[in-house]
């Protein structure tokens, strides 16, 4: 636990790179360390930006919707993002952005040892495992050095899209029965 704040910290004040300049607040993962899922996202918009936290805002409805659907309150788990500071515009985070920020995100795995990571949509399939195309690939558990991965569309493709958000539902329920 402690080690996870002491990140949090490096997080919060943390200039590698040029997101640094822009961002309000940096954006550390949050929820329940001894979870065995993290959520990993893409990166923080403008309301995470402003409150330092996140998934809390449309985006984040929808993910706490889909994991209620599954009887999952979003304490129980923890969430993230592949980078922890909000690109200009909501811009895709660039590779030397994502690079540099994984660090982190290699470290809140390697604290909490989820059993499964739980992928968001194509940023994040692409930054943890080379993929693209998440609509094609996902609802499916991966295995890669030793470490599961479920892959499922990002909450915000979701937002105009009612298909999409029975999608995500079907996939986050189908994720916990693989856990339980
Ligand atoms: N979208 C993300 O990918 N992450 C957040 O934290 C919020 C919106
Ligand atoms: Fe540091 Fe990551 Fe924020 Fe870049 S995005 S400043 S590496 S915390």
């Amino acid at each position: 636990m402690s080690e996870l704040e002491e990140m949090k910290k490096q997080v919060i004040k943390c200039t590698k790179c040029e997101l640094s300049k822009t961002r309000t607040c940096s954006v550390p993962g949050k929820g329940n360390f001894l979870s065995d899922v993290i959520f990993v996202g893409e990166a923080p918009g403008r309301n995470e930006d402003k409150k330092g936290e996140p998934f809390v805002g449309v985006a984040g409805k929808k993910l706490s919707l889909a994991l209620e659907e599954a009887g999952i309150s979003r304490d129980a788990v923890y969430i993230t993002n592949v980078v922890k500071c909000r690109p200009p515009n909501n811009r895709i985070p660039n590779t030397t952005e994502r690079n540099t920020c994984q660090e982190y995100l290699k470290q809140e795995i390697s604290i909490i040892k989820p059993k499964i990571i739980c992928i968001l949509g194509n940023t994040a399939f692409n930054s943890i495992l080379g993929g693209s195309e998440i609509t094609k690939f996902r609802g499916k558990l991966v295995q890669k050095d030793n470490q599961m991965y479920f892959l499922t569309v990002h909450p915000a493709a979701t937002i105009y899209n009612q298909g999409l958000i029975d999608v995500l539902k079907a996939d986050i329920v189908k994720l916990f029965d693989l856990i339980t």
